[in-house]
């Protein structure tokens, strides 16, 4: 399951990740992780049935914390099957099928944001922000 962790930077500057690791016994895993002049953001991994530890625990160190669940939306009516989505994917979450058409993995994704910039023909979303 994955976490969108948002913090201020003076938050950012302690470990709060692993504080958490240590706090909750929960392995966590770092899919992206970007730190600004005032803010902070981290895309985290951990087991669904952890999830509410170490939500809670985050948000007592004063960091929000956001479920993320299948969040890049492809809309088909849109797609045009050019595959530039699969080229800039640093996930490998696209494909094409053997009639080349665009298959997704939305497991894999960490929401980085790429293919909905570049994709042509604005097929890709973020949920809720179609
Ligand atoms: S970039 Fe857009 S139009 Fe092209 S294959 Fe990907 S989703 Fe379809
Ligand atoms: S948001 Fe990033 S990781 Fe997710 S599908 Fe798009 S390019 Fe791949």
């Amino acid at each position: 399951m994955k976490l969108l962790v948002t913090f201020s930077s003076k938050e950012g500057k302690r470990p709060i990740i692993a504080q958490v690791v240590r706090d909750t016994g929960v392995l966590v895993n770092v899919e992206r992780a970007m730190i600004e002049s005032n803010e902070g953001e981290a895309l985290i991994d951990i087991p669904e049935e952890s999830c509410r530890i170490v939500k809670d625990r985050l948000t007592e160190l004063g960091a929000a914390v956001r479920i993320l669940e299948d969040e890049i939306l492809l809309d088909e009516t849109e797609c045009v099957d050019c595959g530039a989505c699969i080229s800039i994917c640093p996930q490998e979450v696209f494909s094409f099928d053997r009639e080349f058409k665009l298959q997704m993995d939305a497991k894999r994704c960490v929401l980085c944001g790429r293919c909905i910039e570049i994709c042509p023909h604005r097929a890709l979303s973020r949920k809720g922000e179609l």
